[in-house]
């Protein structure tokens, strides 16, 4: 299982250390040559505008597009944004890669970042989710489960191929959440 991280901005290092420490080799993508290797790729949080300007300076939207339903994507926060189909931001081109539409910073601005209890449809455990700037899911389509929820609203979804997340897993001690992109990778 190869996964790879996005590694244009934001917090792919993160994310990088994580997959190390356990014991999987991470891909650093930074182009089509990486980003071809992947079995799996998250998106990380970060600038979402930024990311999307980065992705057509470097060539990598039509690859992700192009591969898209061959791998599986893994967004989180910015990451999110970008696998949503929200057209509302002039400076925005998401991928609309899942049926979903996002209000960025829905869940508050950086001044308001906070942590709060998580329980998934797939797990018995609760951990504590970082949201920073997050983006609140609006609407979604029938294609979409909700796999948690925050105050009734959706923060992890899934089409049964890719996955979205409002908050930051790689903040957290519990590996729910990417076991569980592992086995849509598998
Ligand atoms: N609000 C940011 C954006 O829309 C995302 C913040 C984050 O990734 N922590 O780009």
């Amino acid at each position: 299982m190869n996964i790879g991280v996005l590694s244009l901005q934001g917090n792919y290092s993160e994310h990088l250390i994580k997959l190390e420490s356990l014991d999987l080799k991470p891909i650093k993508v930074k182009n089509k040559i990486d980003l071809f290797k992947c079995d799996g790729l998250i998106i990380p949080g970060g600038e979402s505008t930024t990311m999307s300007k980065m992705l057509d300076f470097q060539g990598l939207r039509e690859s992700i597009l192009e591969i898209k339903d061959k791998i599986h994507i893994m967004g989180v926060c910015a990451g999110m944004v970008l696998l949503s189909d929200t057209s509302n931001y002039n400076n925005l081109e998401t991928l609309s890669i899942m049926d979903f539409k996002v209000n960025r910073n829905g869940w508050g601005r950086q001044i308001h970042s906070f942590n709060q209890k998580i329980k998934t449809s797939f797990s018995d455990n609760q951990f504590i989710g970082t949201f920073i700037r997050a983006p609140k899911i609006v609407s979604y389509s029938d294609s979409i489960k909700c796999l948690a929820k925050v105050k009734n609203e959706p923060v992890l979804i899934t089409d049964n191929h890719h996955l979205a997340c409002s908050f930051h897993p790689e903040y957290s001690n519990d590996l729910s959440v990417y076991k569980y992109f592992f086995k849509l990778i598998n």
